[in-house]
């Protein structure tokens, strides 16, 4: 596989790189595009998967601290890629087994099962993911704020004295899950408006250029699943609480129950408001890894995390279909 797991830090360029090689390995079915850059010149990248004419979204990587979520997600593209691009030639092994009454082919019956699930939702969607929105955000949380080249923006962000394991923002210091235009959002000081940053604008553009059916955003931490949306109808919530319950079932996590969906005082502005209120369509934050974990994140949490959401995509489709 391209994507190690087991790799040591994981830098934006080694993510870079392993994006390039999927596209070349897996052409056509994965495709890579440049949906903008960061403040500090660092391109966004949008990997579409499959050949459906429908879409859904998946984000990761929006607080730059939250740095299991993006080459998990990578993995995952990986893994979905590899069992469309076999799946013909294992189903014909499979098949040429099953005429042989005494062999037993219980766990690779399983497998093909979950081939055929895989390859139909691909032929049925196409999945748009942006596994790593905030790229300078996520450099400076793994190697600190010398990784900021512009040396205004480095100033700008060493002034709001975060450690830079802890950092959360984008190479402005701004929160991007508080920039989208939104029914809650409020401004936190004199300067500050909506969709302000290139990154906040990069993901915008792909909920406008495609009509996603669907949208989730990975963060982390708590194992658990925002579903509820205060500001949509009941009817909104409803479908949105048979979707996150599902969810539950196959990932563990909890629901996180309607009055926490924001805390007190929060301004709101988040991935998911901007989604459910411009487009009706379900959207869902799912928070990776213990709640208790700390910053830096232990590289451990990336197998059990993969492990935990492997299937969340394909659950996803066959609900929003
Ligand atoms: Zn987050």
């Amino acid at each position: 596989m391209i994507v190690d797991l087991n790799e040591g830090l994981y830098s934006y360029e080694k993510y870079l790189d392993d994006v390039k090689k999927m596209e070349k390995k897996y052409e056509d079915l994965i495709k890579c595009v440049t949906i903008g850059q960061s403040h500090d010149n660092r391109d966004i990248i949008l990997l579409k998967l499959g050949y459906g004419r429908r879409y859904f979204t998946i984000s990761s990587g929006v607080h730059g601290r939250e740095t299991i979520n993006p080459i998990v997600i990578l993995a995952l593209i990986e893994y979905y890629a590899d069992i469309y691009a076999n799946y013909k030639e294992q189903k014909a092994i499979l098949s040429s087994k099953l005429k042989d009454f005494n062999v037993h082919v219980g766990p690779e019956y399983d497998e093909m099962i979950l081939g055929v699930c895989i390859y139909e939702l691909l032929q049925t969607f196409t999945i748009l993911f942006v596994p790593l929105l905030n790229p300078d955000g996520y450099m400076i949380s793994l190697k600190g704020f010398d990784q900021i080249r512009d040396e205004k923006l480095r100033e700008k962000c060493l002034s709001k004295n975060i450690p830079h394991r802890e950092w959360k923002y984008n190479g402005r210091g701004v929160d991007i899950n508080r920039n989208f235009p939104s029914r809650l959002w409020r401004p936190k000081n004199s300067e500050d408006y909506v969709a302000s940053e290139n990154e906040t604008i990069a993901l915008i553009s792909v909920f406008h250029d495609y009509k996603s059916k669907g949208f989730i955003d990975f963060h982390s931490r708590g194992k658990s699943i925002y579903y509820y949306r205060k500001e949509m109808s009941n009817q909104y919530n409803e479908r949105q609480l048979i979707i996150g319950e599902k969810l539950k079932e196959i990932t563990g996590y909890e629901l996180v129950q309607p009055q926490e969906e924001i805390e007190e005082g929060d301004t709101g502005g988040n991935t998911v408001h901007y989604f459910s209120e411009h487009f009706f369509r379900p959207a869902l934050t799912i928070e990776t890894v213990d709640d208790e974990a700390t910053f830096p994140l232990e590289q451990g949490y990336r197998q059990i995390t993969y492990d935990e959401i492997k299937l969340v995509f394909l659950q996803f489709g066959g609900l929003i279909i």
